[in-house]
């Protein structure tokens, strides 16, 4: 291992692991985490880890790929790769990202405003692997090399080639994952250059042509997505199980009695949650179930496989994926006879149904499909909820911006017009809104329990949120007084409960993290308890 400036043809040597991770050169947080000892440890692969997968890149095992055993093996995979990449410069094959993604392979002024803008990059301390620039060049000499004509010739007159080899391809698949897609990179360079979609494209190569992906996105996420009805392994029965049981809870906790419309043809809205919520935090459908009862919405949850899971793992590192899901989310809109489909709290399926899978959504397929923050916003601004935001007195709030929502989609307002109305002590985060920064599990990281990358995304994935947190509170961080993050997203969620669970945010600092809906019910003056239980986890 070298301790010299990483190039980008070092990702060919034969030299074992590129880059070390060392925590002290992370950049410090801020009070009561100011002191390294008081952090987590990253601990290091095991040496059987170390001997099975390929870990080369920075001594971390996300995708957890098994080391070839033999130079054929090897040969295999970088064929499957070569053929890969020209099939992602093929209009045929990639005819929807192929323009964004040209664009990106053509320019670039180095001018590292990118880099400048990416968290992991900048919390690390500034490790080149983690440049934006740095996975994007690797990609531009493969691009320049194998797909532009003449390439393999004008590429070592030009001094842009690099060698292709196992090493190479092994540690690029590991730094696709180093990456949570968030495009704070992208919509900061100036001209245009995409280093995000860098990421993505890599991953589908991986995913689509050469069968490498992370276990817990493709079999325990879309695979049994489609087999069983729900990432989560919850089939259509367990759902409706969880739907009686929430009602009693919903009964138990604020003597509202209910039946949640269930498969009701004809119905205004269908309403789309992340499954995971039922099992995790089955207090944020039921508040979604408590408005839109109190509101008198027409809407319906769904029992048919797929319809009770919104979440759309395929976004994140294959094409094929997110099409059959984002076809079944449509399909049973359509029997239902909805007018619209509503996602809920999770920023991933918002992406994936409304922006991504528009490119296949055409004809009678293109059922409008909204945010349920937006639904959210009309409802209260309507007065159809009797509301107190003193309710909320005794707790600070901050508002987490999930980049698919705010950056990609540019729902920014809607959320804090809520916030402004029931929470007398909400705060922003700096920067927030469309600058914001992802809670560091974006793209699939917070469901990646691997080997060791748990501890990096604790470390340096979410270094930039948590960091954050800690500042907007600073002035209150003690203990004796409440805070709350507001995160309306699933997926964000999972991150900053494991977030808060690694460094004891909850126990040292008294903050709390939750979705919208549950902040807005415990504003609500028909109900007597108050409806954030605060010492539940
Ligand atoms: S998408 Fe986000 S994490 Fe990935 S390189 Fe860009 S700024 Fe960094
Ligand atoms: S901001 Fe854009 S132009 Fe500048 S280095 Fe990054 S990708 Fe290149």
């Amino acid at each position: 291992m070298s301790s010299k400036k990483v190039k980008v043809t070092d990702m060919s040597n034969n030299q074992g692991q590129l880059t070390e991770l060392n925590q002290a050169d992370f950049l410090p947080l801020p009070p009561p985490y100011d002191k390294l000892e008081l952090e987590p440890k990253m601990k290091p692969l095991t040496p059987d880890q170390r001997q099975r997968y390929e870990c080369d890149l920075d001594g971390i095992a996300a995708v957890m790929i098994p080391r070839p055993k033999t130079e054929e093996e090897k040969k295999v995979l970088v064929d499957k790769f070569l053929s890969g990449l020209t099939k992602l410069f093929n209009k045929e094959d990639n005819w929807t990202f192929i323009q964004a993604l040209l664009l990106t392979m053509e320019y670039c002024a180095k001018c590292q405003t990118c880099s400048t803008a990416c968290p992991i990059f900048e919390e690390s301390g500034g490790k080149e692997i983690y440049r934006p620039s740095y996975r994007a060049d690797v990609m531009r000499r493969l691009y320049k090399k194998y797909i532009k004509p003449g390439g393999k010739f004008f590429t070592k007159l030009t001094g842009d080639d690099i060698e292709v080899n196992w090493e190479m391809i092994a540690r690029l698949a590991e730094l696709t994952y180093r990456c949570t897609l968030c495009r704070r990179c992208a919509q900061t360079c100036p001209i245009g250059a995409d280093n995000g979609l860098v990421t993505h494209e890599l991953r589908k190569i991986f995913s689509q042509e050469m069968g490498i992906s992370v276990k817990q996105l493709h079999e325990v996420g879309s695979v049994q997505h489609i087999q069983k009805g729900s990432s989560t392994g919850m089939t259509p029965l367990a759902f409706k199980d969880n739907v009686e049981f929430m009602e009693d809870e919903v009964k138990e906790r604020t003597g509202m009695e209910f039946k949640w419309p269930i498969d009701k043809a004809g119905a205004d809205v269908l309403l789309l949650h992340n499954a995971g919520e039922f099992l995790a935090w089955p207090e944020n459908p039921e508040a979604f179930a408590i408005i839109l009862e109190a509101a008198g919405i027409s809407y319906t949850l769904s029992s048919d496989l797929l319809g009770y899971d919104g979440v759309n793992y395929g976004l994140w590192y294959d094409d094929v994926q997110l099409a059959r899901v984002a076809l079944k989310h449509i399909e049973t809109a359509k029997k239902l006879g909805v007018k619209k489909i509503v996602l809920g709290e999770c920023g991933h399926s918002h992406k994936a149904l409304t922006v991504i899978a528009d490119r296949i959504l055409t004809g009678d397929y293109n059922i409008p499909r909204e945010s349920s923050l937006t639904l959210l916003a009309d409802i209260v601004k309507s007065g159809r909820l009797k509301l107190d935001k003193s309710r909320n007195e005794d707790i600070y709030v901050t508002l987490h911006d999930p980049c698919n929502v705010v950056r990609l989609m540019g729902i920014v307002e809607p959320q804090r017009e809520i916030l402004r109305a029931i929470s007398p002590k909400f705060r922003e985060m700096t920067p927030h809104g469309v600058e914001n920064y992802c809670c560091g599990g974006g793209s699939g990281f917070a469901i990646m329990p691997n080997t060791n990358f748990p501890d990096w995304r604790h470390s340096v994935a979410g270094r930039k949120k948590l960091r954050q947190v800690l500042d907007v509170f600073q002035d209150v961080i003690g203990p004796e007084h409440k805070k709350y993050v507001c995160a309306p997203c699933s997926n964000c969620k999972g991150q900053i409960r494991e977030l808060f669970s690694a460094y004891g945010v909850f126990e040292r600092c008294n903050i709390l993290y939750g979705g919208l809906v549950e902040l807005i019910v415990n504003a609500m003056t028909d109900i007597e308890k108050p409806f954030l239980e605060w010492d539940w986890h």
